[in-house]
């Protein structure tokens, strides 16, 4: 029987706990940091048909329709002036099992935690040292060490665990933007709409079906190195009125509907860490965090935890090396996402909204940008 070992539960590491539930040959255990799940807490997420494909294996579809919602459109929209400039049909990358989805993320956890056994996963985790000398030996605060044939770091953006193994300082960098995200209530129908401001963006779109529905801003915001580490900067009412009265200047946004409001720094990858050691695989925002501007990270996260899985099986890195690929040019076009959604020079948008127009109905194109990504 083999040991594997997931440091962080988050939606890449249960994702690859549920693979190996069914798994004679294997045993695993999670270590988490946190001492529970907040599965009331409102927030969304975009899944597009590649991450659902890979859920529905696991019974995903077997989720209450009420709890998710399937947008058929992205709206393309001037926030200025709330004027529509195009869409996009996401029906086309669907099959008739596998569907683009949102959905809230508490909603996707409590789906993802609730076939892992109790004793499978350890709260309150703090993990303290990994040696991989001779095997994995993982240290714990508590003074307990335990050895396992197999490593799964998927404790996130800032993992701790890839600096305690990886000599190199990998560590993501600021991208000059901060995150704005709320709950809106109302009715702002059924489909995904990207509002494109000047040096922002925000996109709402359907949590379930109960008019429930998620705003998330992305804004331009140059911080000094103390404001980006001060944590009560992002969660004072201050801050956050100034990024609500920023974002009415150039867009028609109504603060009156937005509740639940949080704000973070958006930190980035800029490069890859090496994959050379035995045994030990990085996934989701450990391995590599996109720009929040193509919604691909938790899908990305999923594959990326599908492809370890097969890795391990098939006894070679073929899979889990060829990701690498894939998430290189992801990251190109949510770096050209986020900077066609962030123009600010009137000639420039009238230009963007002309290609946009074109682009969106254009079949190659979009099966080349989208498509190859939607069905991998
Ligand atoms: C504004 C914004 C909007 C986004 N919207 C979307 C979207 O619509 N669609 C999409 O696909 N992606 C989206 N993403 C990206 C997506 O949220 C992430 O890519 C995804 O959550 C990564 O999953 P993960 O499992 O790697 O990490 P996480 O989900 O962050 O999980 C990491 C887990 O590790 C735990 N942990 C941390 N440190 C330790 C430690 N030392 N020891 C043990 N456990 C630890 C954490 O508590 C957590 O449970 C968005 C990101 C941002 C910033």
């Amino acid at each position: 029987m083999k040991k594997i070992a997931i440091i962080g539960g988050g939606i890449s590491g249960l994702y690859f706990a549920n693979l190996l539930n069914n798994e004679k040959d294997f045993e695993y255990k999670i270590f988490e940091k946190k001492d529970n799940y907040n599965f009331l807490e409102g927030y969304g997420i975009q899944l597009s048909v590649n991450s659902i494909k890979l859920l529905n294996n696991i019974g995903f579809k077997n989720l209450p329709a009420s709890e998710v919602s399937f947008p058929s459109k992205v709206n393309f929209i001037q926030a200025n002036n709330s004027k529509k400039i195009c869409d996009i049909d996401l029906t086309q990358f669907n099959d008739s099992l596998n569907r683009y989805t949102t959905l809230k993320r508490s909603t996707l956890l409590k789906f993802l935690f609730q076939n892992i056994p109790q004793e499978k996963i350890k709260f309150n985790s703090n993990i303290t040292k990994v040696d991989n000398s001779n095997g994995i030996r993982i240290s714990f605060g508590d003074n307990k060490n335990e050895e396992f044939d197999y490593l799964i770091i998927s404790d996130g953006i800032f993992s701790k665990t890839r600096s305690l193994i990886f000599n190199e300082s990998i560590y993501p960098k600021y991208n000059l933007n901060v995150a704005l995200r709320g709950k809106l209530n109302g009715d702002y129908g059924c489909d995904i709409s990207i509002y494109m401001g000047s040096n922002s963006h925000y996109v709402i779109y359907p949590l379930n079906q109960n008019n429930e529905y998620n705003f998330v801003a992305i804004i331009k915001k140059k911080l000094s190195s103390d404001k980006l580490q001060n944590h009560d900067l992002f969660k004072s009412e201050e801050f956050i009125a100034s990024l609500v009265s920023g974002l009415q200047k150039t867009s028609q946004i109504s603060s009156k509907n937005l509740s639940e409001l949080k704000s973070f720094p958006v930190h980035v990858s800029s490069e890859f860490p090496s994959l050379n050691k035995k045994n030990i695989f990085l996934s989701g925002d450990a391995l590599f965090t996109f720009p929040p501007s193509f919604a691909q990270g938790a899908s990305q996260s999923i594959e990326t935890a599908n492809d370890i899985f097969k890795s391990i099986f098939s006894g070679t890195n073929e899979f889990y090396q060829k990701r690498i690929r894939s998430i290189s040019s992801i990251n190109n076009k949510s770096k050209l996402n986020h900077f066609t959604f962030h123009l600010s020079n009137p000639i420039n948008i009238f230009i963007r909204n002309k290609i946009l127009k074109y682009l969106s109905k254009n079949k190659k194109f979009l099966e080349n940008y989208l498509g190859k990504i939607y069905r991998s």
